[in-house]
């Protein structure tokens, strides 16, 4: 048991606690003491850490933790389970905590619908809340029903044990890469929603062709690495259950005409191929996994490509990270679909940090590995000096930075090195910089990194007021997120992106896998209002370079045409695009 799982534990004390109505002290000390053991070494056989906690007696050492939550720990650990808690679980119906966990809801709330309405599950307070008796109930309304109802959806995607794209995505491409190298192997890609780019993916997909027998392929991809437990073995498919991330893994081996289509038809999304359905439908044809089929007789199409497979459904062919029924289909039976920008584009490295402030790597460390990866230039941006746990920089080292930065240059003659800052935007809105330093730095790139939790109208007002500034060039990973840690901050987005592209100011889409930020939603506004983007890396090591498909990935699925981006072209194109509305 680590002391992650020791902190939820207690967490789910804590609320049940609430739901039954106890003092409110008991409660807080359940808290504290969750926050005390997430604060603790994350190996739980660390010096400090857990199993030597329990072992010495020390639990109660830790601040926050009182005799009575030592004991309950102490038992929890060594027995793997607490009477305690299940006592407490036997009050309430079976799914009184996901109720809690709706968004907005929490236990007070509740504990109402429990009693009121007699609801015990989520399927029960859907159920309750699209007949509209929440909004009856005293306390409530129809704005808490209709957040009642959006928040089920999260609670439910969660449970269905999504994991986050930065987990999937390199974990999907270590199997690919297996299952390339397994015998008989002619081609194999990622399929589903990783290749989509979604952010949280149920399951890995991944369709290969073989030549020869099917299962020498299934028996390396069933003996990979990190493989628990083979969930089962059939004519064409393998599906493995994965240790970490706890996730399912599907292969699918098919021939290699069979393979674009089904390569297509396991990229999914599933609401675009039940319109795509329709379409082939009115054109006498059906499509599966097979294939393509006339209704009426006739043999099976096997077209070589996916491109191949939309021309015979008279589309234009749609890119994967498109494929959601957001309207593309519209567009490629139009020949309209955006031209989207593509990894190889981008022509320069925006956004990164080194050992000036909180970077790992040195300035000439970056540059070296911005120009293995081929890139013209690269933006070096440290954090300025409110950014304190940063290292951020003053004046006077920022001066003595540009001296260093002219020096490296000198050793790599072929990349543009770009003079930056990420200069934090105040509370006030303000930015970190006098103006006279402002107007010496090539790119501005300006980003909220405290003050998260400012209510909605003057957090709107502070990154007003900074996008205001003419001298706010690049709009840092604007709403904050930082993904399974810190929720977007509240403001008025629509309103933000479009004063951003009014005043001409780029909007970052920062490809920090934790962040994603602008995500998909928020860039198909920025599209709505023509705003330019720039993908960043936002990297603090040379290893974090690589990160600059996740910016691509999440711009694409953001429908960006490559025309708005400014870091798709070169040095002087860029500086000259970030400068003009
Ligand atoms: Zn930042
Ligand atoms: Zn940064």
């Amino acid at each position: 048991m680590t002391a992650k799982e020791v902190a939820a534990v207690l967490r789910e004390i804590s609320q049940l606690l609430q739901l039954k109505g106890e003092n409110a002290f008991k409660i807080r000390a359940y808290d504290m003491a969750a926050d005390a053991f997430e604060g603790l070494p994350g190996d739980p056989a660390a010096p400090g850490g857990l199993h030597e906690r329990v072992q010495n007696g020390t639990l109660s050492e830790i601040s926050g933790v009182g005799k009575a939550i030592d004991q309950k720990v102490t038992e929890l650990v060594k027995t793997g389970s607490l009477k305690y808690l299940e006592e407490l679980r036997r009050e309430f119906p079976h799914g009184a905590l996901d109720l809690v966990r709706v968004p907005g809801l929490g236990p007070r709330k509740a504990v109402v619908l429990i009693r009121e309405l007699d609801v015990t599950s989520l399927d029960d307070l859907e159920k309750a809340a699209r007949e509209g008796r929440v909004r009856g109930l005293k306390g409530f309304g129809e704005k808490t029903e209709q957040m009642i109802l959006e928040g089920i959806v999260k609670v439910r995607e969660r449970q269905a044990s999504r994991r986050p794209l930065w987990e999937t995505r390199p974990l999907a491409e270590s199997l690919l890469e297996r299952v390339r190298g397994a015998p008989g192997v002619v081609r194999a890609e990622i399929a589903g929603s990783v290749r989509r780019y979604a952010e949280t993916n149920g399951d890995i997909d991944i369709v290969a062709a073989a030549q020869g027998p099917v299962e020498p392929v299934m028996e390396v991809f069933a003996t990979s690495p990190g493989v628990s437990e083979i969930l089962a073995r059939g004519g064409t498919k393998c599906s493995v259950r994965m240790r970490e991330p706890p996730m399912q893994a599907d292969l699918r081996v098919v021939t290699e005409s069979q393979f674009a289509t089904a390569l297509h038809h396991f990229t999914g999304s599933k609401q675009h191929h039940v319109k795509l359905r329709g379409i082939a439908r009115s054109k006498g044809l059906s499509i599966s996994e097979y294939g393509l089929a006339r209704i009426e007789g006739g043999g099976a199409l096997q077209p070589a490509s996916e491109e191949e497979l939309y021309g015979l459904l008279d589309l234009e062919p749609v890119p994967p990270e498109l494929r959601e029924d957001l309207g593309e289909i519209e567009l490629a039976q139009q020949r309209a679909l955006p031209e989207l920008v593509e990894l190889g584009d981008v022509r320069g490295f925006v956004h990164c940090h080194s050992t000036w402030s909180d970077g790992k790597a040195s300035i000439a460390q970056m540059v070296g590995a911005a120009q293995d990866l081929g890139a013209a230039y690269i933006t070096i941006t440290d954090h300025t000096k409110a950014a304190h746990y940063a290292n951020g920089l003053d004046e006077d080292r920022l001066l003595r930075q540009w001296d260093e930065i002219a020096k490296v240059q000198e050793q790599f003659p072929r990349l543009r090195i770009l003079r930056g800052s990420e200069v934090d935007i105040l509370e006030d809105g303000s930015l970190d910089w006098h103006e006279r330093v402002l107007e010496k730095l090539e790119v501005v790139i300006c980003s909220v990194h405290q003050r998260f939790k400012l209510d909605l109208d003057r957090q709107t007002e502070r990154i007003r007021r900074a996008l205001e500034n003419p001298l706010c060039r690049i709009w840092g990973h604007p709403s904050g997120r930082y993904l399974g840690d810190r929720d977007p901050m509240p403001a008025r987005w629509e309103e933000l992106i479009a004063l951003a592209a009014e005043r001409g100011v780029t909007i970052e889409c920062n490809g920090t896998p934790h962040r994603l930020d602008l995500n998909c939603e928020l860039l198909r506004v920025a599209r709505k209002h023509g705003a330019k983007i720039c993908l960043s890396v936002d990297a603090h090591s040379t290893r974090e370079l690589r990160n600059l498909h996740y910016a691509v990935g999440t711009a694409r699925r953001g429908w960006t045409e490559r025309s708005r981006v400014v870091n798709a072209r070169d040095a002087s194109s860029f500086l000259s695009m970030l400068q003009h509305a």
